[in-house]
């Protein structure tokens, strides 16, 4: 058949999920790299906060956790994405910003995306301790203070470290050093990502 004369759909990119710990810069470079693709970033901290603004069903739900600094239970999380990822603007791909965050929420996005799930691009920032809590104490968000720094860092370690062996035994996972600035950490990812199509 003759180039051009099949109607194309656009391409879909395979979806990327962002690990890394809270300061490591996930907010910032899933915005750019998602502009950059020209697909959604899903950020599933903005989706609870404007859950909560709203006071819709999920922003009662999560608010006392939110309250506290703790982690939404996985059953509000999983089905929030569930719905997300079935919208029409993630068919050509998206960038999943802090989701999944526990070994069941991995587990079950798995089990959403099917076949799909063997070619997503998972990047994991890696930034040291004392950067991030530099960063985060200078940041000024109520969920960002003192004792609640500390809390959320050790959420991760306990809760979403385990997702980097998780993702690493399925060879989907690629480190970046993201102690580095914005422009060199952003083009590192969107090089990993471009080179998986
Ligand atoms: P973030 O803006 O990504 O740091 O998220 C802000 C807060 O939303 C977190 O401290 C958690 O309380 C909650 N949250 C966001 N994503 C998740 C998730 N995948 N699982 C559980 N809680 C989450």
């Amino acid at each position: 058949m003759a180039a051009g004369s099949l109607k194309h759909a656009p391409a879909s990119r395979a979806p990327v999920i962002f690990l890394g710990p809270a300061g490591a810069g996930k907010g910032t470079q899933a915005a750019r790299l998602a502009d950059r693709l020209g697909v959604p970033r899903i950020s599933t901290g903005d989706m609870l906060r404007d859950a909560l603004a709203a006071g819709n069903t999920v922003g009662r739900a999560a608010a006392p956790f939110l309250e506290r600094g703790d982690l939404v239970p996985d059953e509000i999380l999983i089905r929030m994405i569930r719905e997300r990822i079935a919208d029409p603007d993630c068919a050509k791909g998206y960038v999943l910003d802090g989701f999944p965050r526990t070994l069941p929420q991995a587990e079950a996005l798995e089990q959403m995306l099917g076949t799909v799930a063997s070619s997503c691009v998972v990047l994991n920032l890696e930034v040291p301790r004392d950067e991030l809590l530099r960063r985060l104490t200078g940041r000024g968000r109520d969920d960002d203070k003192g004792q609640a720094v500390e809390h959320r860092l050790q959420d991760y370690e306990d809760q979403t470290r385990p997702l980097v062996d998780f993702y690493a035994k399925l060879d989907r996972l690629h480190r970046v050093n993201g102690f580095r600035p914005v422009d060199a950490v952003s083009a590192d990812l969107q090089r990993i990502v471009e080179a998986k199509g």
